[in-house]
């Protein structure tokens, strides 16, 4: 779970109407959504919801750190609220569904010392790429 209005009301986060619908949109396990995504789902629940304030309130979840921006797929960033599990990302080619996954192995220490070049490396991110069951199923 991601739990994110109950983080968001630990830490006091002012919550206004407007801003609560772009919380709601997004809490709930496997959210990837893109900003479009967010904006459609706010408006229907609040149909005054202005666009300005969709895009700002998820500028201010990321400076946060309560939903971080993913790019799993070239088509556009995606926001999600599973910011304090490390995870990577399970990703349908065809319909471009997307899972939480954790590996069995950390991809950050699996990356040997003599090919980080010297960098100081601090974080990893894993796409796994292929059919979901129902797309499988479907080809
Ligand atoms: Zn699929
Ligand atoms: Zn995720």
């Amino acid at each position: 779970m991601s739990d994110l209005l109950d983080r968001l009301r630990g830490r006091g986060w002012r919550m206004t109407a407007q801003r609560r619908v772009v919380a709601e949109v997004l809490d709930g396990e496997h959210i990837h959504l893109t900003a479009d995504e967010v904006l459609a789902r706010a408006t229907a629940r609040l149909p005054e919801i202005s666009r300005a304030t969709v895009y700002n309130t998820l500028g201010e979840l990321v400076s946060l750190g309560e939903v971080v921006e993913v790019a799993t797929d070239a088509r556009a960033k995606r926001y999600d609220p599973n910011a304090h599990r490390p995870h990577q990302h399970l990703l349908c080619s065809t319909c471009g569904t997307i899972r939480d996954v954790h590996p069995t192995d950390d991809p950050l220490s699996a990356l040997p010392t003599h090919e980080r070049f010297g960098f100081t490396v601090l974080a990893a991110e894993v796409t796994y790429r292929g059919l979901c069951p129902e797309c499988a199923a479907g080809a």
